[in-house]
């Protein structure tokens, strides 16, 4: 049995319905790793300076790579769909963030697990709550579907199918 985890993506850059597709079709290709559950999508209003609005959801996996491994498999997906790093908030073809990875707790310099915005951010919640809402956040011990109930993010999450 491997772990599960929970994948944060997104797309606000050029056909985000296609990069959306793309990446999950290149999870489902990682060794050892599965595709379990994938979110409904939504379309929600982008944090930081004026872009277009972004394509969210959450996907389960499970796998049997390291937390470090994983990390590194979703950065050659983001590079092989065309993302540009440059400044933080910037427009990307896709992002793709480890937001929970069984109960484990990471901080290095690279990688912190969980992901240190997921509880503040209402477009992670909301796909997050379809797949595990009693899923217990392992720093702050709260279900997501409390941290979901108790957000002050008032940006916009739209059903978008
Ligand atoms: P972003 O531009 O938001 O995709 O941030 C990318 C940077 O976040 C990378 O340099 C990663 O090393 C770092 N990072 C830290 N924690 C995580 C995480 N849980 N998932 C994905 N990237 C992470």
């Amino acid at each position: 049995m491997g772990s599960q985890v929970f994948i944060g993506v997104g797309s606000n850059l050029g056909n985000r319905r296609v990069y959306y597709q793309k990446a999950l079709d290149l999870m489902a290709d990682l060794s050892q790793t599965a595709i379990l559950r994938c979110s409904s999508l939504y379309e929600t209003e982008p944090i930081g300076e004026a872009q277009n609005w972004y394509l969210n959801g959450v996907v389960e996996l499970e796998t049997a790579l390291s937390p470090q491994q994983l990390l590194s498999c979703l950065q050659k997906i983001e590079s092989a769909l065309g993302r540009k790093r440059t400044k933080k908030w910037a427009s990307r073809t896709i992002d793709l963030d480890i937001l929970l990875f069984d109960k484990q707790m990471v901080n290095e310099e690279q990688l912190q697990i969980p992901h240190p915005e997921m509880h503040r951010r209402r477009f992670v919640l909301v796909p997050l709550s379809e797949l595990a809402p009693q899923f217990v956040h392992p720093l702050l011990g709260s279900t997501v579907a409390e941290l979901l109930a108790g957000l002050a993010d008032d940006k916009q999450v739209l059903h978008f199918g």
